[in-house]
Order: structure tokens, then sequence, then C-alpha cells
């Protein structure tokens, strides 16, 4: 490196947002807790230049945690690092998890308790009441099955906090000893995977010297957040954290998003640091709702898997990118240089859902 190298770097470690020190603080706490590792970490942070071409604009950068090896991978897979070691930790061997039937936690999950040699009961909740047998049958369906999971339904609206511990009681009467996964694996446990993210994407930054303006993703049940929030937080980043709903209306997202937050920073010694105006929700692309595919979706679906050979899923990032390219397109990014869109992964979701990804009339480019 010559000096304008290490000029360079430095500047962009400090645009960055996050001192080498915070950093470093970050680590350690982080290092306080059980985790098994389950995800090929670090994720890979690549530019996407054939969208930034294509919208004009900031320069697009994705970081790949659909790549985190995990049975396809996705962002549950980090979560799971620390749930599964505090499943470990207190003696579990049998694991119970819930979500919607095509469910990439419960996949993640299913994969997960398979590796570790445990036990895996899915409860599946009808949030779409499609009779598709792709839908019920394929995708993260199949998986879940294929991991040695049981899988079972409930009908949508269930209590499934309420099942999943009828379930529990069932298991420990015949003797096993269950852990009670929450929907999403979002909880401060959950979270902590994502203040993980937030750790090595800043690491990431600092070592190439790249300044990222703002990050992106699609929020569900809010763990990825939270622990984005609160760990950008801790390490005092100025990066614009922007959630896209695919669920909740706004008001309801950000609250259940800044609650987890704040429970999450507390965990990692910096609860203060957490402040609503940093927790941004856009709901405007959930369409008719959960699960329930959208014409922007099925359009950036096919235009990321054309452009830049990339897979997004149906319920999840395809909806997270129609938002990012929207909003992109009325002016949101203007004067931004890089953004950072969160791929969570979910494509394993696509085989659920093959004949959503039709538009009539669609041409390719
Ligand atoms: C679960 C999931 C999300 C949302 O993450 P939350 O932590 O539940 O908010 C986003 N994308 C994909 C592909 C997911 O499976």
């Amino acid at each position: 490196m010559d000096q304008q190298d290490v000029l360079d770097a430095q500047s962009g470690s400090q645009a960055a947002g996050a001192s080498a020190a915070r950093r470093k603080d970050l680590a350690s706490a982080l290092a306080g807790f059980p985790r098994v590792r389950l995800g090929h970490l670090p994720t890979p942070l690549e530019p996407m230049d054939r969208l930034s071409e294509h919208l004009g604009g900031p320069r697009f950068w994705v970081k790949r945690d659909d790549c985190t090896g995990l049975s396809s991978g996705g962002n549950k897979t980090r979560k799971l690092e620390f749930l599964m070691a505090e499943a470990a930790g207190v003696g579990a061997d049998t694991i119970i998890t819930q979500g919607a039937t095509q469910s990439n936690h419960a996949r993640q999950t299913a994969a997960a308790a398979a590796k570790l040699g445990m036990k895996c009961h899915i409860l599946l909740e009808d949030r779409t009441g499609s009779n598709d047998a792709q839908y019920n049958l394929n995708g993260n369906v199949l998986l879940d099955r294929l991991h040695g999971a049981t899988v079972a339904k409930r009908s949508g609206g269930s209590d499934m906090a309420a099942e999943m511990e009828a379930l529990a009681d069932k298991v420990r009467q015949a003797g096993g000893k269950p852990y009670v996964i929450p929907g999403g694996g979002s909880n401060t446990t959950g979270a902590l995977g994502y203040v993980n993210c937030a750790l090595e994407l800043s690491d990431q930054a600092a070592s190439t010297g790249l300044k990222i303006d703002a990050l992106v993703h699609a929020t569900g049940s809010s763990g990825t957040q939270a622990g984005l929030v609160a760990g950008l937080a801790a390490l005092e980043s100025d990066i614009h954290l922007l959630g896209i709903g695919v669920r909740a209306p706004r008001e309801k997202q950000e609250t259940m998003v800044f609650e987890l937050a704040k429970r999450t920073a507390a965990r990692i010694g910096v609860e203060d640091a957490v402040r609503r105006e940093d927790v941004r929700a856009n709901c405007d692309y959930v369409g008719a709702g959960y699960g329930i595919p959208t014409e922007g979706m099925v359009r950036s679906v096919r235009l990321l898997a054309e452009l830049e050979g990339l897979l997004f899923d149906p319920v999840y990032s395809g909806k997270g990118l129609d938002g990012l390219i929207d909003l992109t397109r009325k002016g949101a990014f203007d004067g931004m240089q890089n953004v950072v869109f969160l791929h969570t992964g979910g494509s394993a979701a696509l085989f659920g859902y093959p004949d959503a990804l039709e538009l009539p009339g669609y041409q390719p480019n």
C-alpha cells in the first residue's frame, strides 16, 4: 500500500461510520454468547453493476446471506447459530418451531437440528388458504421432510405459540427435552445473529474502504432488522437502514422491530443506543397480504434473475427488491453512492410458487 491507499482506506473506514474500537468492542460482546457454527461466514458482498446501470442512481451491492450454506441458505442460519447453541446448552434433544407453509425458517431449522443430531417438529400455519399442490408439498415443505422433521399443519389464525407449547408438553411427557424456537427465530437470542451481520458488514466496508450509505432488506418477524438496528447502534454507524415490510402495516412493524431491537441491544450492553427514529419500515409493497404474490414482486424477481443471475423469493426478498427498485425510481436514494441490499435468501420457496412467476404478456428486457 502506498501513502494514498492508506489515506483512502482510513477515510473509507471513517466514512463507513464504525471505528475499529467500536468494532472490537462489539466483537468481544458477541464472543460472550454461546454459538454453533452453521453458516458459511462471512457471506460475500458483491456489486450488482447491471442493476445499477439499469436503474441509474447509486451503485447497488448485494450482501449474500442467501449463501449461508445451510440447506440452500438464508437469513435464519445466522439466528440459528445462537439459538441452537442455547438449545444444546440446556440439554434439548428436540426442536419445535413454526412458520407459514413455505417457511424458510422451518427449513433451515430442520437442517440445523439434523446437523446437531436433534429431532425437529415443525408446525405450519396455513396463512394463504392455498390448495395448490406445489405450494403445499414442494419447495421448503419438501426440504423440511427431507431433513427428517415431522411436519403438521394448523389453520390460519391459530395461536401458534400455544400450539407449540402444547406440542412441547407432549414431548416432555414422552421423556424428551424440547426447545421451542419462535416463528422466524425472532427473539433476542436469534437477533444476535444479525448483530453479528452488522459487524461483519462493517468489517467488510472498512477493509475495502467502501462507504455504505444505505442498507435495505425484507422485514417480517423482525429479528433481522432488530439485530441490525442494535448492531449498527453499537457501532455508532450512520448507515441508513430500511426494512421493506412483507406482512404488517408500518406502525405495527416498526414497533415490533423497535421493541426487539431495544431488548437485543440490552443483551450486548448498549440499550440506550437504540433510537426510535433509527427504525424505519416501508410497508407499501405487501400487496394483498403475506405470501400473496404481487406483480411488482414478479417483475423484480424476474429482472434480477435476468440481469444479475440472482434468485430471489416470492414472499420476502422479491417484495423487498420491489421496494428497493420502486423507491430508487422515486428518488429515495438520490445523492447516495452505495446502497446494499441484504439478500435474505428464500429461493427454495420459488418451487412452491411456479405459476405465480408467470406474467401474461411479460417481455424479458
Ligand atoms: C424470514 C425471512 C425474512 C424476514 O426476516 P425476519 O427476521 O423474519 O424479519 C426475509 N427474507 C427471507 C427470505 C426470510 O426467510
